[in-house]
C-alpha cells in the first residue's frame, strides 16, 4: 500500500506520470496474461515485450546513472515505478540482464567491457542469464569447480552450472569461475561469455509442473579473450557479492505481492470459501504485507551500501517469498476440491495437468531457494548483525 500522504510534491507529480504511463501503455491482454502467470518468475517474452514499452522513456533501466545509459532516477522515483508496474499487473522483467549483470558492469568493468556490453543490453539485443551454481555448489557457492585454465592471455573453460534461468533464450551468460585449483576465495574470478561459443551446450530441465524455467549449462574446452574477465584474476567472489547483493535486495516486490493478495482474496470470496479462519488469515497477510512493504520502502529508498543494508537485503529475500508461498498456502487450503483438477482439460502424458493458480503454487515453493535459500540469509543476516553490533 503507498501511504501517497508522505511522498513530497516532485514524488507525486512522478507517481502521476507513471500512472499515465501505465493507462496508456497496459493493454488488460497483458495484463491478464501476467495474472494467469505459472511462477514468480518473469516470462521471458512477454517481460520483453514490456520492457520494449518501458524503452521509450529509458524506465527499463531507469536506476542506472545518465552517463551510463539510464534514466538517473532518484531511488525513491525508481520505487514508484517498479511498486506501479506491480500493482497494475505489468509484466515482470527478466533481471539477469538489466538488473543484475548490467549495474555489475558499470561499477567492475573496464570502458571497453562498458562499451561491449551496455548498448546491447540497454537496446534489447543481448538476453543474459547466471552462471552461479552447481551440482556441487549452491548455497556453498564458494565452491564452484568449473575451471578456467589460462593458456597465454586466453582462457579455456570445461564444467558446467545447473539451475540456469532462462538459458534456453540467452545469448550471453555471466559465469563464476575457478582460475586456480585451491579452495580459496581469491581463487574465484567472473566471467562473461558469449552463448555462441564452441563448446556451449544448454540441456533443459523440467520442473515439477512440467514447465520449463531452468537448464543445466555445459561448458567443453570453451575458450575465451582476456576481454571475457570482468575485474581481473582472484576477484569473483567480490563481483559476485555485488551482484547477488542486488538479486536479494534492489527489487520492489510490494505492489505484485499486494495485487497477489487482492486477486487472491476476490478469487475467495467469489467462490463463497471465506470463513471466519480465512478471514483472520487475510488480516494477517495484510498486516504482514505492510509491514514488508515499509521495509522495502526504506531499503529502496537509502543509499546503496552499508553492512546494515546487506543484512537488509537478506530480511527482505526472506520476507518476500514467504509472504509469497503463505499466499499460495492460503489459496491452496480454501480452494474448493473441484478447483484441483485440471480446468476439465484432458490430462497429457507427461503433463502435471493442473490450473494455472495450483502450478504457480508448486513453481513458487523454489522461492525460498533461489537467490540463495532462506536458511542461508538467516545465517547472513545473523552474522552481519553480530559483526556490526560487536557482540561475541
Ligand atoms: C527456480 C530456481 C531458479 C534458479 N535459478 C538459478 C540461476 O539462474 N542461476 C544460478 O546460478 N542458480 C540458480 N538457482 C540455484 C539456487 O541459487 C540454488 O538452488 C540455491 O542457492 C541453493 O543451493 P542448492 O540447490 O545447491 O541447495 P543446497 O546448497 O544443497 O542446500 C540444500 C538445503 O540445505 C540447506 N543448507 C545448506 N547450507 C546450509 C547452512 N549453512 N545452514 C543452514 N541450512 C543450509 C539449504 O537451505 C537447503 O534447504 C535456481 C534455483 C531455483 C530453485
Amino acid at each position: 500500500m503507498l501511504i501517497e500522504s508522505a511522498l513530497g510534491d516532485a514524488e507525486r507529480a512522478f507517481l502521476a506520470e507513471v500512472r499515465a504511463f501505465l493507462a496508456a501503455e497496459l493493454d488488460p491482454a497483458l495484463v491478464a496474461a501476467e495474472d494467469a502467470q505459472r511462477s514468480f518468475i518473469a516470462d521471458h517474452e512477454r517481460g520483453n515485450r514490456w520492457i520494449d514499452r518501458l524503452r521509450r522513456r529509458r524506465w527499463h533501466v531507469g536506476h542506472w546513472p545518465a552517463a551510463h545509459g539510464g534514466a538517473g532516477l532518484t531511488p525513491m522515483e525508481n520505487y514508484l515505478l517498479q511498486y506501479e508496474q506491480g500493482l497494475h499487473g505489468a509484466p515482470a522483467a527478466p533481471p539477469m540482464g538489466l538488473a543484475y549483470v548490467g549495474p555489475t558492469v558499470i561499477r567492475f568493468g573496464t570502458e571497453a567491457q562498458r562499451a561491449a556490453v551496455l548498448p546491447p543490453l540497454i537496446a534489447g539485443e543481448d538476453h543474459w542469464c547466471q552462471g552461479f551454481s552447481e551440482p556441487g555448489a549452491g548455497s556453498d557457492l564458494a565452491r564452484v569447480q568449473t575451471f578456467a585454465e589460462r593458456r597465454g592471455e586466453r582462457y579455456v573453460i570445461n564444467g558446467s552450472k545447473i539451475w540456469t534461468t532462462d538459458a534456453q533464450h540467452a545469448n550471453k551468460i555471466f559465469v563464476l569461475l575457478r582460475t586456480r585449483r585451491d579452495d580459496s576465495r581469491e581463487a574465484l574470478s567472473f566471467f562473461l561469455v558469449d552463448m555462441a561459443t564452441p563448446g556451449v551446450t544448454v540441456r533443459p530441465l523440467r520442473m515439477l509442473t512440467g514447465d520449463h524455467e531452468f537448464n543445466q549449462v555445459f561448458f567443453d574446452d570453451v575458450e575465451v579473450g582476456p576481454e571475457a574477465l570482468l575485474a581481473g584474476e582472484g576477484q569473483g567472489w567480490a563481483v559476485a557479492r555485488f551482484l547477488l547483493e542486488i538479486e536479494r535486495g534492489s527489487f520492489v516486490f510490494g505492489g505484485r505481492l499486494r495485487r497477489r493478495l487482492a486477486r487472491l482474496e476476490a478469487r475467495l470470496r467469489a467462490a463463497g470459501r471465506v470463513d471466519a479462519q480465512v478471514e483472520h488469515a487475510l488480516a494477517r497477510l495484510d498486516r504482514d504485507l505492510l509491514a514488508y512493504e515499509m521495509t522495502e520502502l526504506r531499503l529502496g529508498t537509502l543509499a546503496q551500501g552499508g553492512a546494515l543494508q546487506n543484512a537488509a537485503a537478506n530480511l527482505i529475500k526472506i520476507d518476500w517469498t514467504e509472504l509469497l508461498v503463505r499466499m499460495d498456502e492460503l489459496g491452496l487450503a480454501s480452494a474448493d476440491p473441484s478447483a484441483l483438477c485440471a480446468d476439465g482439460a484432458p490430462l497429457r502424458e507427461g503433463e502435471l495437468g493442473m490450473p494455472g493458480w495450483l502450478a504457480s503454487r508448486f513453481n513458487n515453493l523454489a522461492a525460498p531457494i533461489y537467490g540463495g535459500s532462506n536458511e542461508v540469509q538467516r545465517n547472513l543476516v545473523f552474522r552481519t548483525l553480530r559483526q556490526a553490533w560487536g557482540s561475541a
